[in-house]
């Protein structure tokens, strides 16, 4: 794999800077970094145009527009249109210049709400989505679909990754748009900064979710891209490889762990006027486990890791 032009699409952001991080120390040199200030990817003709022009080999797909539970509620229009487009030009412009091998990834929310748990990759599309993703979930879906139908029609190497909620350095804090590990890593700091009594936490502090460090899911990504193809997915009847460490707590177990990290001993009102949204969301890692793949940081050192880079960047 070191002798490949390696495009990680969306390197600036915190997933493809992670992924970045990892290419790099692996020793890779022949990187091709785009952002939206290199090309606008929602834009077919330059998308086009990027791809003849830097002609890679492999393909990353870290690009795409994401956002916790009220921004993927309020910024509906936008989530579906811009992802669909991203993945449409990026597969299709790969496709065309004959990219040899492309990695999509996902996310673990585009599977039914109310699925069984832990998720298996074939429950996808067995029931309906939660509402406040919906539109994100079904642009997802359409990647993974666009993946696994390059390859049945046109025989291309190009699969997806099914990561679970993601966090680490690079995250976003804005607490508007934020997913929950970094919202309470900010709500907590200031809390202790301010000397506040109580933090608040939304929605009942009862769902359950899964947690990875952002650097595992590149040293996944990286173990993955070098190890296997479309056809070990698809020709054994799935469309998509799940990525998280197989373990979840509750939003309040997660603020307990967050208070003992940033050192705040006040207490944590609930906000219930705000959506839980799925009740539990744990992917079933069975698969990648069998490949020889496991997580190698605990949800507590990432969290130390995050809250370290937070104090030093934070705006
Ligand atoms: P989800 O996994 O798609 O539901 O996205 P989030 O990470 O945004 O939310 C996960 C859970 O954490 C939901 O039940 C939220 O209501 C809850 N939560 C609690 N406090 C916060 C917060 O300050 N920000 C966010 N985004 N979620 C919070």
């Amino acid at each position: 794999m070191k002798s490949k032009k390696i495009m990680i699409a969306g390197y600036r952001g915190m997933v493809g800077s992670a992924i970045r991080r990892k290419f790099v120390s692996e020793g890779h040199e022949n990187l091709i970094l785009s952002d939206r200030s290199e090309v606008d990817l929602i834009n077919q003709k330059e998308t086009e145009a990027f791809f003849a022009e830097h002609k890679p080999d492999y393909v990353i797909v870290a690009a795409a527009k994401v956002g916790g539970i009220l921004a993927n509620n309020i910024y509906r229009a936008e989530f579906i249109y811009d992802n669909l487009m991203i993945e449409a030009n990026v597969i299709n412009s790969a496709y065309k210049n004959n990219v040899e091998k492309l990695l999509f990834l996902g996310s673990s929310c585009i599977y039914p709400k109310l699925s069984p748990q832990p998720m298996k990759e074939e429950y996808l599309l067995t029931g309906p989505l939660e509402y406040t993703n919906e539109p994100y979930a079904i642009a997802k879906i359409a990647g993974i679909k666009l993946c696994e139908n390059f390859y049945k029609q046109y025989g291309c190497n190009y699969f997806s990754v099914m990561p679970t909620n993601l966090f680490g350095p690079f995250d976003n804090f804005d607490l508007k748009t934020s997913h929950v590990l970094p919202a309470l890593i900010r709500k907590v700091h200031e809390a202790k900064v301010n000397k506040q009594k109580e933090i608040e936490v939304w929605g009942t502090g009862t769902p359950k979710r899964e947690f990875l460090f952002v650097e595992d899911l590149a040293d996944a990504v990286h173990f993955l891209m070098d190890k296997i193809n479309a056809s070990d997915l698809y020709d054994n009847g799935y469309s998509h490889l799940n990525i998280g460490t197989g373990e979840d707590l509750t939003i309040s177990e997660l603020a307990e762990i967050i208070k003992s990290v940033v050192g705040f001993e006040g207490s944590i009102k609930y906000d219930s006027t705000k959506p839980d949204g799925t009740p539990r969301k744990l992917l079933d890692v069975s698969r990648l486990h069998n490949l020889g793949w496991q997580h190698k940081t605990a949800l507590k050192t990432g969290i130390e890791r995050t809250y370290g880079w937070y104090l030093k960047n934070r705006p």
